[in-house]
């Protein structure tokens, strides 16, 4: 941690991560021109990228469909539907909080019951009590009123991990082919139309490569493509810049989350929300804007009792010192929380970036030959902390867009488009279109018109409320860092051995997936190196104190939380088993 006191030398001054853009040539490098020829690539009828709760969503509706419609089917070809995923497993990189609204989970299973789903071990319990506190300080909670993005009663608490395992059975069972180990590293365009994706090539060493084992990629062509890659999205990136899908949006926003889940010996009553502004620090200069969240979990296969606990901060923040991981650790110290994990263990930890821009944030959400579904197309309410439901949603409007749209041979499939605005996702992310943004001036300036957007479900402030991107944030090396404990490795942990608990098994001589400018002004490599929950970003000891600094990226340890895309980096595919392996995040 001196290493940051050194950093505040003279030049502190204020350096925009947007100025050190990552080297990259997007059209060229993520955008393939053509297909290979047809004996050397394989044919899909529809190829889903991202087997997490949106993608997979997506897969179990369309087998639906197309169980009940054989000519369709065989129209598909050998594989009707193909899920592309770059995890060890489905769920291996997916992680949220989470405590999910249950209608379209129950909408794509109708046979299931919430039972049911705890018995397959996705859930958790329904939400019967919750609270939420202010804390002022690292002593006070101070519990308040509920507001009513917060309201959860009748909810369920869910691992999106669990899910997306359990969903991978269902789609498999369905006929799905269910690509794990695959990463899908470029869109393949032909005559303005998407036509597929081209997975990784594997078995590359450090400088690129090929190793004894090399494999190279393979084209698959797919009659409609489904980008359902989460968070921005490595192929969703390169479509919207493609297809000029952003034109006329706000840009999106991010925010960070970190996560652990303990095995505690007493239940937690309770679903606890905390607003802040503790762990994070009031002061407007820091532009921090975070919260807390504490979910029981009750495993009914084990018996266990379980708790989720997390920190989610949005990604404006300006000084760069700011470390979510840190601050969770932080918050883990306030005697409220400390009562709670008491004689507990912890079981799981991981890190996830979530679009935080919202309605005006989000994408054109079709181009021709492909849709975008999820958090790919922006779709959580950062306000409530909800996406899941909003994922499902969407992977299941668009599998009924695109069924509709083979049977007639169509290529657009734009109808799913106008299906998300006037389902609940669109209405409700209408709702909060401008409650976050007011934020982005600090939590008290911007507290009283967030207030205003709740009290008057959305109809004032009127307007459209600007986003401003994260990577033009001026930063500042500030103090936060001063707040952060010695972890004990008990109760609080260090980076590191958080990373091991992922099961991350990313080769150490695979090549870098890290696409950042290695010598920057210190303001920025500090942001990176506290940012990162997986301390990838790391700035020599003998590093001048002031003006630009080396920095070391240890890629191997990313969880692929994606936050860098956010702050002046960009994350790129890793070769597909890379990277964590969750289980119950
Ligand atoms: C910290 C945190 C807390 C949250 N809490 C809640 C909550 O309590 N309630 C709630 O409703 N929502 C919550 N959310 C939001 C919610 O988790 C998301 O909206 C949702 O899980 C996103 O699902 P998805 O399928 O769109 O994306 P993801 O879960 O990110 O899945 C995308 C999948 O695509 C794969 N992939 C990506 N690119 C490629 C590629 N090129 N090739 C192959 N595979 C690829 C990834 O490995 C991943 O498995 C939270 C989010 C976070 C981060
Ligand atoms: S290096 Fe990986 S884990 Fe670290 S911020 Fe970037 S994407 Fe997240």
């Amino acid at each position: 941690m001196s290493a940051t006191a050194n950093g505040i030398g003279k030049s502190n001054g204020k350096v925009v991560p947007a100025a050190y853009p990552p080297p990259v040539d997007s059209p060229q490098e993520f955008v393939k021109r053509g297909l290979d020829a047809e004996d050397e690539l394989i044919e899909v009828g529809v190829a889903i990228v991202g087997g997490g709760t949106a993608g997979l969503a997506c897969a179990n509706r369309l087998l639906q469909l197309l169980a009940d419609d054989p000519d369709l089917m065989e129209r598909l070809g050998e594989v009707p539907v193909a899920v592309i995923e770059k995890a060890k497993t489905c769920g291996g990189h997916n992680l949220s909080g989470a405590v999910m609204r249950p209608g379209p989970l129950q909408e794509l299973f109708p046979e299931l019951t919430r039972e049911d789903w705890r018995k397959e071990g996705f859930a958790f319990g329904e939400v019967e009590k919750e609270a939420v506190y202010m804390t002022p300080t690292s002593k006070l909670a101070l519990r308040v009123p509920t507001p009513p993005p917060f309201k959860n009663h009748g909810n369920e608490i869910v691992s999106v991990s669990a899910l997306a395992r359990y969903q991978q059975r269902q789609a498999e069972e369905g006929g799905a082919y269910v690509l794990t180990e695959t990463s899908a590293t470029q869109l393949i365009v032909e005559e303005g139309r998407v036509v597929g994706v081209r997975s990784g090539d594997k078995g590359r060493g450090k400088e690129g490569q090929e190793l004894g084992n090399f494999e190279p990629g393979t084209d698959i062509k797919a009659k409609c493509v489904v980008l359902a890659e989460g968070c921005w999205g490595h192929l969703t990136g390169a479509a919207i810049r493609e297809f000029d899908l952003a034109d006329g949006r706000e840009p999106q926003v991010w925010e960070l989350g970190v996560k652990e889940v303990w095995k505690v010996p007493k239940p937690l009553d309770r679903l606890i929300h905390t607003v802040g502004p503790w762990p994070a620090k009031l002061p407007g200069k820091y532009g921090q804007v975070g919260g807390t969240w504490l979910y029981p979990m009750k495993d009914e296969r084990t018996g266990d009792d379980l708790v989720s606990i997390g920190f989610v901060i949005g990604l404006e923040y300006a000084d760069a010192t700011t470390s979510p991981h840190d601050l969770l650790q932080t918050f883990k110290l306030h005697p409220f929380v400390r009562k709670i994990l008491a004689g507990g263990e912890r079981v799981a930890w991981g890190a996830k970036a979530l679009p935080g821009g919202g309605y005006w944030s989000m994408p054109k959400l079709s181009m021709p030959g492909a849709v975008i579904v999820g958090d790919a197309g922006g779709m959580v309410d950062t306000a409530a902390l909800k996406g899941v439901h909003h994922c499902i949603n969407s992977g299941k409007l668009a599998a009924e867009a695109i069924f509709r749209g083979l049977k007639n041979g169509e290529t657009s499939f734009e109808s799913y488009e106008y299906a998300i605005e006037d389902s609940l996702t669109g209405r409700e992310l209408y709702q909060v279109r401008n409650l976050r943004q007011p934020f982005q001036k600090g939590f008290l300036r911007g507290g009283p018109l967030v207030n205003l957007a709740i009290a008057t479900r959305g109809k004032l402030p009127p307007g459209r409320l600007a986003w401003h991107r994260n990577d033009e944030k001026p930063m500042f090396i500030g103090n936060t860092w001063k707040r952060y404990p010695r972890p004990d490795g008990r109760y609080t942990f260090d980076k590191l051995s958080s990373v091991f608990i992922t099961g991350n098994a990313t080769r150490d001589d695979a090549p870098n997936h890290i696409r950042v400018q290695k010598h920057v002004p210190r303001e920025v490599a500090e942001t990176w190196k506290w940012m990162c929950p997986a301390g990838v970003y790391e700035i020599p000891d003998d590093a001048p104190e002031t003006g630009p600094v080396d920095v070391i990226v240890n890629y191997t340890n990313c969880v692929q939380c994606g936050a860098i895309t956010a702050k002046g980096g960009r994350l790129t595919t890793p070769e597909g088993g890379d990277g964590p392996l969750y289980q119950i995040t």
